[in-house]
């Protein structure tokens, strides 16, 4: 399932991005483009009207200079005297070339058809122009493509002549720039867009990653609380079905198992209802200043009675000098105290003893709770405070469904404390919590 999400966070972060990309790609490739044709214009305008200016200026057109001209801007003349193809065209191999003389053709019709032209010829026939030289420019299409010249045709007036300069300026090289441009951006996007993909698979995968987590948790916490709640059920139900045929003596014996299990019940669906309640942060705290030694003191007198009864000595000690008030939740110290204990009491030994401890240091307070017990062995040390881990030498520990030290790691985050434990194992343990004032 998170596998299909990923993908479709992947595709929808992608593409959203690529798209803005593509679209201010485009953008910018249109106005870049258009900037060079009218960059390239312009400059054709210039040119052109230096020709014009010294076409004015020469008396007689020499040949060598109209090459010169042809050349320098990559243009191509085409000079008519009177409407007659001029000596300079020939010498250029242009009269031979019907496809030219096509092209000719269409540049003049265009540079007729247009209106500029029409106030020309106007002027032409009133006799208004006399020795003058008027030129125009304009993009020049003869296939019917986008533009594929830049034209122009310069009129020079004389007394008993008009001369006629068509220009042309093939766009053709402007053309492979703007391609060659288009096909660079196409890759540089086409990168991009792999990058983008990339990006947003590992970016949506840690996004995920916690959720995923979490979920894993989740499923592995249900998989063991209904492992958990199987036997104390499977016990009552047996133990009820007992109960039917028993005489009154033996039903005793079978309720009250039936009490005893109900009773542990309870306490997991309690432990899992705060470790519940803790995840989705609804778990009742209330802090308040708090004397820890009293605190400290009322657990220990709760606790005696059971470690006697397991023939366990149980000491409790304070420090002599008046202690700062800690600002914490008292029945969330309260069950933390009564874990750690409880812990000690089951695997310790008869004959053992437990030793409770406060002391104040620099700002934090330290509880202890030291036993003589079983130990932890290394490798379980890092997992004790996993939900629903036990170490294998205490599976068989009735009540203990391995929810407590996960409980008391709550709580510690809840306080901004920290718990440790110092242990090994046949070598008793020591669980040491500092709690900030
Ligand atoms: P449980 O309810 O099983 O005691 P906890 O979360 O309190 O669950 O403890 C997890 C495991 O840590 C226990 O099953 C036990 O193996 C180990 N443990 C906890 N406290 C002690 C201790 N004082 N001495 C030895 N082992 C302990």
């Amino acid at each position: 399932m998170f596998q299909k999400v990923h993908l479709q966070l992947t595709a929808m972060c992608a593409g959203t991005i690529t798209a803005v990309l593509i679209i201010m790609s485009l953008c910018y490739l249109y106005v870049s483009e258009k900037n060079l044709y009218e960059n390239q214009y312009h400059s054709f305008q210039n040119d052109i009207n230096t020709i014009a200016t010294s076409l004015e200026q020469q008396t007689v057109i020499s040949m060598e200079w109209l090459s010169k001209m042809e050349s320098r801007g990559n243009y191509t003349f085409y000079v008519l005297d009177n409407g007659i193809p001029f000596l300079y065209n020939r010498l250029n191999g242009f009269s031979d070339s019907p496809d030219e003389l096509i092209l000719l053709d269409k540049c003049l019709s265009a540079y007729q058809n247009s209106q500029e032209y029409s106030m020309i010829e106007l002027e032409l026939q009133t006799g208004g122009l006399y020795n003058a030289c008027l030129h125009m420019e304009f993009p020049f299409d003869p296939d019917g493509g986008r533009h594929e010249y830049y034209a122009s045709v310069i009129e020079l007036v004389r007394e008993d002549s008009t001369l006629q300069v068509v220009i042309l300026f093939p766009l053709a090289f402007l053309k492979e720039q703007i391609l060659s441009q288009r096909i660079r951006f196409f890759l540089i996007n086409l990168t991009a867009c792999l990058l983008l993909a990339l990006f947003s698979f590992f970016f949506t995968g840690r996004l995920l990653a916690p959720i995923i987590e979490s979920r894993q948790k989740q499923t592995a916490f249900v998989a063991a609380a209904s492992h958990e709640l199987r036997t104390p059920l499977a016990v009552i139900l047996s133990a009820a079905e007992c109960c039917r045929d028993a005489t009154s003596e033996r039903q005793t014996g079978f309720l009250d198992t039936i009490r005893q299990e109900g009773a542990l019940l309870t306490s997991l669906v309690n432990d899992m209802l705060t470790l519940s309640a803790s995840d989705s942060q609804r778990l009742p705290f209330h802090q308040a200043p708090v004397e820890l030694d009293t605190l400290l003191i009322n657990t220990y007198e709760a606790f005696e009675p059971l470690a006697a009864d397991k023939k366990l000595t149980l000491t409790i000690s304070l420090p002599e000098d008046a202690l700062p008030l800690c600002h914490a939740d008292a029945d969330r110290l309260s069950q933390l105290l009564q874990v750690l204990l409880s812990n000690a009491i089951s695997y310790t030994p008869e004959g053992g003893s437990i030793d409770l401890t406060l002391a104040y240091q620099k700002n934090h307070f330290c509880l202890t709770v030291a036993d003589t017990g079983i130990g932890i062995p290394p490798e379980d040390q890092k997992k004790i405070f996993d939900r629903f881990y036990r170490a294998e030498k205490s599976r068989s520990a009735k009540g203990h469904f391995g929810l407590g030290l996960s409980i008391a790691l709550e709580i510690v985050k809840l306080h901004h404390g920290t718990i440790r434990v110092d242990s090994r194992p046949g070598g008793g343990s020591v669980f040491t919590v500092t709690l900030p004032i």
